[in-house]
């Protein structure tokens, strides 16, 4: 009989001992260099073992600081303890990018809660009852972790009503972990949300090359066969993620990438070259993903962009020699209204659009300067910071046109 395609081919990898640990996914259980960020966590949300509510937690800094792990460690460890000690305490981890509403977040709560129950369909304010009623009735203290918490439509609604809760509430309390990678998601909130979302404030800076080295070599010898990783590959590979941001997940990222190289090369090392050319495909992995969790509008903005750009808008003489792709600000803000409106979408102010070319620049996505000399006011130099027609591309996928 032939063999099923999907039996084992008895071939071990040579090179990973067990790949998953060098992916992105993985949370690992040790997080050296964010000692600091955890134990303000952990004595943050201690309360809550005692019956009372934790304050609410706002964590912030760039792609890859280790927010994501951090939270899911802590409150993977509150669980456990709660559990193992009979204390009503329950934490709900939430990814903003899946539930990106009022409504969809407390609908996953209430599910949280009535795990045999099916919530599909009620109300909004339905939801809300029966989400007061099990704290309520069960005395529990709940840690609600909205990650990406930017993502939310309507993050003014759900950061109210989850605060309100407590209001009337007797029993039992609602704490929220904020996380966010975008910056100036704060100075957006309505003064309110932000009072009672930002109390409490923890900064994820950025890894240095010798944090990474560290933090890599305890994902590599977990990861990785033994002596296949060169240490002058880790060295790379750290040194690449730090030059260009500071963050962990492109140094795992390439690692996992250079072990796969290998492996297809049928090498039995990793070594500069396999790091060297796994970097360009990273980069680029890295940007459609952050190109493609954006915000709308930013796509949009983006997008107005990369459309003026491709179609040779914005050829300046400076003086013999010719620069492409050198926008102003302004025919940019007209060419986004002109976009949005003709996805029936109401474009934002020019303030907001300033705000929003801030931040794309903040990602690398543009660069600009102001102006100079001779031109009126506010206008800006951008120039798009990434390759055209991918990015152009990559986000007609994801706008529809
Ligand atoms: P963020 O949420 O801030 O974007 P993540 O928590 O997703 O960052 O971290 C990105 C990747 O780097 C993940 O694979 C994570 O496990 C790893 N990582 C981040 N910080 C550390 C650390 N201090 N030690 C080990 N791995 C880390
Ligand atoms: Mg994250």
């Amino acid at each position: 009989m032939s063999q099923n395609l999907f039996e084992s081919s008895g071939k071990e990898s040579k090179v990973f001992k067990n790949r998953d640990i060098i992916t992105p996914h993985y949370t690992p259980k040790k997080l050296p260099f964010r000692e600091k960020q955890i134990e303000e966590i952990t004595s943050t949300l201690r309360v809550a073992l005692k019956g009372s509510k934790p304050n609410n937690l706002f964590l912030y800094g760039k792609t890859g600081t280790g927010k994501t792990a951090t939270t899911k460690l802590v409150l993977g460890e509150l669980v456990e303890f709660a559990e193992r000690e009979k204390k009503p305490v329950m934490a709900i981890y939430t990814n903003c990018r899946n539930y990106n509403s009022k409504y969809k977040v407390l609908a996953k709560i209430v599910q949280k809660f009535y795990p045999e129950k099916d919530f599909i369909g009620y109300s909004g304010s339905f939801i809300y009852e029966k989400m007061t009623e099990f704290a309520q009735e069960r005395e529990m203290q709940t840690i609600v972790g909205l990650d990406e918490i930017d993502k939310v439509k309507d993050v003014d609604e759900l950061v109210y009503a989850l605060t309100r809760a407590n209001d009337e509430l007797k029993h039992g309390g609602i704490s929220i972990m904020g996380i966010s990678n975008q910056l100036t998601f704060k100075e957006r909130l309505d003064p309110r949300t932000k009072s009672s979302l930002c109390g409490e404030e923890l900064v994820f800076p950025p890894y240095n090359a010798k944090e990474l080295t560290e933090i890599l070599k305890g994902r590599v010898e977990k990861a990785f066969r033994k002596n296949v990783v060169e240490s002058s590959a880790i060295n790379l590979a750290a040194a690449f993620a730090a030059k260009e941001s500071g963050d962990a997940r492109t140094a795992v990222m390439l690692l996992l990438r250079a072990g796969e190289l290998a492996e297809k090369g049928g090498k039995e090392k990793v070594s500069d070259t396999e790091v060297k050319k796994a970097k360009k495909s990273v980069e680029q992995e890295i940007t459609t993903e952050m190109v493609s969790s954006l915000p709308g509008q930013q796509k949009l903005v983006l997008y107005a962009i990369a459309l003026l750009t491709s179609q040779r808008k914005g050829v300046r003489k400076l003086g013999k020699s010719e620069e492409k792709g050198v926008l102003f600000s302004g025919e940019a803000f007209d060419e986004y209204r002109r976009l949005a409106l003709s996805l029936k979408e109401s474009p934002v102010s020019a303030r907001w659009f300033r705000q929003y070319l801030d931040e794309l620049e903040m990602c690398g996505l543009i660069f600009s300067t102001p102006s100079g000399k001779g031109i009126r006011g506010n206008t800006r130099l951008i120039k798009l910071g990434i390759e055209t027609e991918k990015i152009k591309g990559t986000l007609e996928k994801e706008l529809g046109f």
